[in-house]
């Protein structure tokens, strides 16, 4: 048996020190995930649960990885982010053991056409384009739980240029990894190589052709890209 069109190929991640790459399934994104962004979209970070939205799974570009500035928008934004990799799949998985389904983490970055997520908004219109395009996820390598630990605080940086853009500490996210596992896991069956994006602290801003951006967590090395015409 064949197939009757060529296949796609199966989108991966690279693991640190290994040649072994990391499958990615589906990519989750929670939104609105510090309280200093939430105020910043217009939220009220007290009150809102997390919600989700997605991008395909062959968005994904890995560290050094030149961009083309994507069509349909004047105002690509960058949101650096923590990014859990789904070892264990389940669903309604308890938050109490939440982290054993958690094989690794990355730094990312969920790359937004802003003024097409901002029309969409306003006429109740699908996120998809605007966050789930060519090139949109932007992904380091996985550094395994089993070497790094679980992260819950730490320095979270974007630079552009060499100049510092985003700053907090993952101990600012309003839903805490376990909690957005579980809270994920009770709308959709996680799988191994799932990969959530938990969201932006404050500071997004746009990219021009010719940024160079380093996007750094603590204990997670660094994640290199680049916008180009
Ligand atoms: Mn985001």
């Amino acid at each position: 048996m064949g197939f009757v069109l060529p296949p796609p190929a199966a989108p991966s991640i690279a693991v640190v020190d290994s040649e072994d790459r990391c499958p990615v399934r589906r990519i989750f994104c929670v939104g609105r995930n510090y309280a200093d962004h939430a105020k910043e979209m217009g939220g009220d970070p007290d009150r809102e649960l997390p919600f989700f939205f997605s991008k395909p799974a062959d968005a994904v570009v890995e560290d050094g990885a030149q961009i083309p500035y994507p069509p349909r928008t004047s105002e690509l934004h960058y949101e650096t982010e923590l990014v859990v990799v789904i070892g264990r799949g389940g669903r309604n998985v308890a938050v109490d053991g939440a982290l054993d389904h958690v094989f690794g983490y990355a730094i990312g970055n969920d790359l937004t056409r802003r003024d097409l997520q901002r029309e969409a908004k306003a006429k109740g219109r699908p996120w998809d384009l605007s966050k789930g395009f060519d090139h949109s996820a932007v992904v380091g390598p996985v550094h395994p739980a089993s070497r790094v630990g679980h992260l819950a605080r730490g320095y979270i940086r974007l630079d552009v240029g060499g100049e510092r853009r985003q700053e907090a500490d993952l101990a600012d996210m309003i839903w805490s990894v376990p909690e957005i596992v579980s809270i994920l896991s009770s709308y959709v069956a996680l799988a191994p190589g799932d990969l959530i994006y938990t969201g932006t602290p404050a500071g997004v801003g746009p990219l021009r052709p010719g940024d160079d951006c380093v996007a750094t967590v603590e204990g997670l090395g660094a994640l290199e890209f680049s916008i180009v015409r």
